[in-house]
């Protein structure tokens, strides 16, 4: 189910790239009207600033393809393996932005910002992570937001903070609740539960044959209920 996460993002791209034909055309017709290049230049500009943008969000829906490919092919082997999230921080998001951290730079789009800063702040193995399985599932906002309510990640704290001073927080109240919602949906169908410690194992797209305290007794996603 991580694919309907990449699907999401790739959509975002594929709406950029419309908009960028869009603006191509808007060009053209103003070429056709005898427009100079002071304003052909500007569009250019913005065109070549959005290429950069389509080009980030699919790198981050690559990066959470890979991310969920890995995971559902190593637990064909194994009951649980690392997830290896954090080896995501090379995400390489935008080019001559501001860079805040090594993989971690303002590019002008905050979704794409904040799930870099999210890679490159937190890396676990655990089947357990929410973080780790909201960001593989496309839920940037929510595994952000869970990343700063358990841990300390600076960096997350200071890509939000510099979009909120332009008065575009990522995690603003109304897309961070439509996130959690659409989170909730999704965990639900993935998070099994442990019957040992009550611990939760994310596994989209592979089945879990014990929890990392021992216990194989565990509930299909559905039976445990949310913790
Ligand atoms: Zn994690
Ligand atoms: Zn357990």
């Amino acid at each position: 189910m991580y694919e309907e996460g990449v699907r999401r993002v790739v959509g975002a791209a594929d709406r950029i790239a419309e908009y960028r034909a869009e603006l191509a055309n808007f060009a053209d017709v103003l070429a056709g009207r005898g427009w100079g290049s002071e304003v052909s230049g500007v569009l250019d500009d913005t065109a070549t600033r959005l290429a950069t943008v389509e080009a980030s969000y699919r790198e981050v829906a690559d990066a959470m393809q890979q991310q969920g490919d890995a995971g559902a092919a190593a637990h064909e082997q194994a009951p649980w393996v690392p997830d290896e999230v954090g080896g995501a921080a090379g995400l390489g998001v935008g080019v001559a932005p501001v860079e805040l951290a090594p993989g971690v730079e303002l590019t002008g789009e905050s979704i794409a910002d904040v799930a870099a800063a999210v890679a490159a702040a937190h890396s676990c193995v655990e089947p357990s992570c929410d973080v780790c399985a909201a960001w593989r599932g496309g839920y940037v906002l929510v595994a952000a937001d869970l990343l700063t309510t358990y841990d300390e990640a600076p960096v997350v704290a200071q890509v939000r903070a510099k979009y909120a001073r332009a008065g575009r927080d990522p995690l603003n109240a109304k897309d961070l609740d439509e996130d959690r919602k659409a989170w909730r949906i999704y965990s639900a169908q993935i998070r099994w539960r442990c019957r040992g410690c009550n611990g939760a194992i994310y596994a989209d797209g592979w089945t879990p044959l014990a929890c990392d305290c021992g216990s194989q007794e565990l509930d299909e996603p559905g039976h445990g209920g949310p913790r």
